[in-house]
């Protein structure tokens, strides 16, 4: 089996049209030289199943016995985490703006938790995910996702791995080096 590196799940991305390079005008007003979907190799089943059985070879040393991801994004890569290390794989969800388990799903004290996402951008929802871990009583092990785009600079307090790191600026239009140099920005997916 080749060696896992970061080049080799960007290629992922890039073959399956989920990191484009370029100019982009993204859906907040802000423009950026890349964008990111993260479900758009999700929806692959072999590129998923690859991509949970990659996150759970680097964290299977600490032992975890759940998987607990945040919905929407993190359920697809937690469910394939899970599979990977033959343990349960939970998710939880927002009531009136709160994350909280739901639909019966439950950690007992002394569990130890893995929490899985797709993409870590400020690690504000890897953070909360966390906060519902322990508030049920349980270990929280780690925390891993197949992005991390916070350019290193998440501050979690538990062991952290992502399978690749990158780093894409976001720009106000009016200070946009890109279009500064003359190329017109586009709307990621738009063929042009
Ligand atoms: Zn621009």
């Amino acid at each position: 089996m080749p060696a896992v590196t970061s080049d080799t799940v960007l290629d992922r991305f890039r073959r399956v049209g989920a990191l484009l390079e370029g100019h982009f005008r993204l859906t907040s007003g802000l423009h950026s030289p890349g964008y990111l979907q993260c479900a758009l190799v999700l929806q692959h089943p072999r590129e998923a199943e690859a991509c949970g059985v990659e996150i759970a070879s680097a964290v299977r040393a600490l032992s975890p016995q759940v998987v607990l991801s945040p919905a929407l994004g993190g359920v697809v890569i937690g469910q394939e985490v899970g599979r990977a290390l033959g343990v349960r794989a939970i998710f939880a969800e927002r009531q009136d703006g709160k994350l909280m388990l739901r639909r019966g799903f439950s950690l007992a004290p002394g569990d130890r938790v893995l929490v899985v996402e797709d993409v870590v951008t400020t690690g504000g929802s890897t953070r909360e995910t966390i906060e519902v871990a322990r508030a049920a009583g349980a270990t929280v092990v780690g925390a891993a996702s197949i992005i991390d785009r916070s350019g290193g600079n998440q501050t979690l307090d538990v062991p952290y791995h992502a399978l690749a790191t990158i780093a894409l600026p976001t720009y106000q239009p009016e200070s946009c080096p890109l279009c500064a140099a003359g190329t017109p920005a586009v709307k990621p997916g738009s063929r042009t």
